[in-house]
């Protein structure tokens, strides 16, 4: 860890002359061919206002070789959005999906096998639009939990004949708890019993205004049996993607999230990935969570081989080590050796960290995080086995929020603890409140896992007194 001053001087383009004066000047005596140490270097190069680093730990970073540099906004492109769809159970997710795919089909060349991949890209007027295949806000909440958010727009499927249901309900807080903007797809139009103003004033009674109700959240009326709307809906994405004015830089190394994984019999580990910015190639080095490899071979959502895809594509990719799980990240890197050091770093590093290691709040530990300033806001989720102690228990929490701490019941709902709430709750760092209602082991193995805090009770003025007291610090220790 030393170096000659001589060749120092070559290293930081200076004059010998420059740097013995400046050396003396520090009350170094040395010769041109004698050896100085790194922290003399180090203090001689800020003389020079240059930074210097040790070779190995030069090194060392770049073993980190995952680029992370903040794009220079010219080289920004405009990139397709990407769309989620939500809603409840049997209002047409699926059928949604399949419409948006066949009309599709028909504008482009028919007989192309669609093949499930996971996502599947639409051309509106010669505009792309990337739809998750994947429907239902456990896979939207899983991933955002992740620390992934993929998602552009959340298309809110409701029957016009059902209106806004519990799984309704808990879309729109999921999406909202991710802030990302909602277009609401009235769907089943072509039944009797239909009725679009009835979920309309429904959605206004829960936070979304539709423009006819003096909001700005845009809704459609479809039919996904019947194909009608669908190019009206599709029309509207466009639109409010354009609003968002989403862009991303195409001309780097290739990075995005895994949004499914799985072990095929004879293809070996094969992901989905969706690909946010830069561009992913057949033979790029790639590291996705702690699995790593190259890239052998791409596929799109028409089942064909491809060599590139740039930000907002969707693509399976074969060549990884291993599975990686949904939600993870990938990197594409400048080397197969970067990207096995860097997989087998993280492997080594998720045994050591089996537990998930981002603090997640509790009640006994919320006037910690208060004290150092880490928490402002307590999330909170309020199962309840009637309704009438999830608004009591809304009220009495509102009126808890003081200048340290603002407290948000981000959803409520009657029925037990279930794991869609763990996620939601594990993605938005909230606690859950249950009032007699038993989670099942699985839930509560669950939580236990994503570092989840619920808390059973059976009267409501405990749980406000706890609340209270957690925010004073000054709750009981549980056992
Ligand atoms: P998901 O659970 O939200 O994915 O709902 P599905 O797409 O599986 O649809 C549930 C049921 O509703 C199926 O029997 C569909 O055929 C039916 N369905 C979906 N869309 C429509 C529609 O626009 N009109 C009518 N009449 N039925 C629909």
């Amino acid at each position: 860890e030393s170096i000659s001053v001589k060749d120092f001087c070559d290293k930081i383009g200076k004059t010998v002359t420059d740097v013995m004066t400046k050396l003396v000047s520090m009350g170094v005596f040395a010769t041109i061919n004698q050896e100085i140490d790194f922290e003399t270097a180090e203090a001689l190069a800020l003389e020079f206002n240059i930074d210097v680093k040790l070779e190995g730990a030069e090194e060392e970073e770049a073993e980190y070789g995952i680029e992370d540099f903040e794009d220079d906004p010219k080289d920004l492109k405009d990139r397709p959005p990407v769309i989620t769809v939500m809603g409840h159970v049997d209002h047409g997710k699926t059928s949604l999906l399949d419409a948006i795919r066949e009309t599709n089909v028909t504008a482009r060349e028919a007989g192309g096998i669609t093949q499930h991949i996971g996502a599947s890209e639409v051309y509106v007027d010669g505009k792309k639009i990337v739809f998750l295949d994947t429907p239902g806000h456990e896979a939207f909440t899983s991933m955002r939990a992740r620390g992934a958010s993929l998602t552009d727009i959340a298309i809110l499927v409701v029957a016009a004949d059902d209106g806004v249901m519990p799984q309704t309900k808990e879309a729109i807080n999921h999406a909202k708890a991710a802030g990302v903007p909602i277009i609401v797809a009235i769907n089943k139009m072509d039944k009797p019993g239909s009725n679009p103003d009835r979920v309309k004033q429904e959605l206004s009674e829960h936070g979304v205004l539709v423009e006819d109700w003096g909001g700005d959240t845009i809704s459609v009326p479809v039919s996904a049996l019947k194909g009608e709307g669908i190019d009206n809906l599709l029309e509207m994405i466009v639109l409010a993607a354009e609003m968002q004015e989403l862009k991303a830089n195409p001309n780097r190394l290739g990075a995005g999230v895994v949004i499914e994984a799985k072990l095929d019999k004879s293809r070996g580990p094969v992901a989905t990935v969706l690909v946010q910015k830069g561009n992913l190639k057949v033979g790029d080095p790639i590291v996705a969570g702690a699995s790593f490899g190259r890239v052998r071979a791409m596929i799109n959502d028409k089942g064909k081989n491809i060599k590139k895809a740039n930000p907002s594509t969707a693509v399976e990719i074969l060549g990884l080590s291993d599975v990686p799980n949904a939600g993870d990240t990938f990197n594409a890197v400048k080397s197969d050796k970067l990207a096995r050091q860097i997989g087998e770093k993280r492997k080594a590093k998720f045994r050591e960290a089996n537990l998930n290691s981002t603090t997640k709040v509790s009640l006994e530990d919320l006037f910690m995080h208060i004290q150092e300033g880490e928490v402002k806001e307590l999330n909170i989720i309020v199962k309840a086995d009637v309704q009438g102690s999830v608004q009591a228990v809304k009220q009495s929490l509102a009126k808890l929020s003081n200048d340290e701490v603002k407290i948000n019941m981000i959803h409520g709902g009657v029925g037990t603890v279930t794991e869609s709430d763990i996620l939601l709750a594990s993605a938005s760092n909230a606690i859950i409140i249950g009032f007699n209602v038993r989670p099942s082991s699985a839930v509560s193995s669950m939580a236990e896992r994503e570092s989840v805090d619920v808390r059973i009770y059976r009267v409501i003025y405990e749980a406000i007194e706890d609340v209270q007291k957690a925010m004073k610090g000054m709750l009981d220790p549980e056992f």
